[in-house]
């Protein structure tokens, strides 16, 4: 079975991103833009983590 190379979780599904070439799985990105929430993070509003 496939692991996430996000959260480390084993998953049946994973899509490997297109920036950095990991594979994650649908809770750790965007399948369908093939991103993974690291990558989408950047300019796109996918994590609103806001510490303050
Ligand atoms: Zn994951
Ligand atoms: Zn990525």
């Amino acid at each position: 079975m496939p692991i996430c190379a996000i959260c480390g979780e084993d998953s049946n599904i994973v899509t490997q991103c297109k920036m950095c070439g990991e594979e994650f799985c649908p809770s750790c990105g965007d399948a369908d833009d093939k991103v993974c929430t690291y990558c989408g993070a950047e300019g796109e509003d996918f994590i609103d983590d806001d510490e303050d």
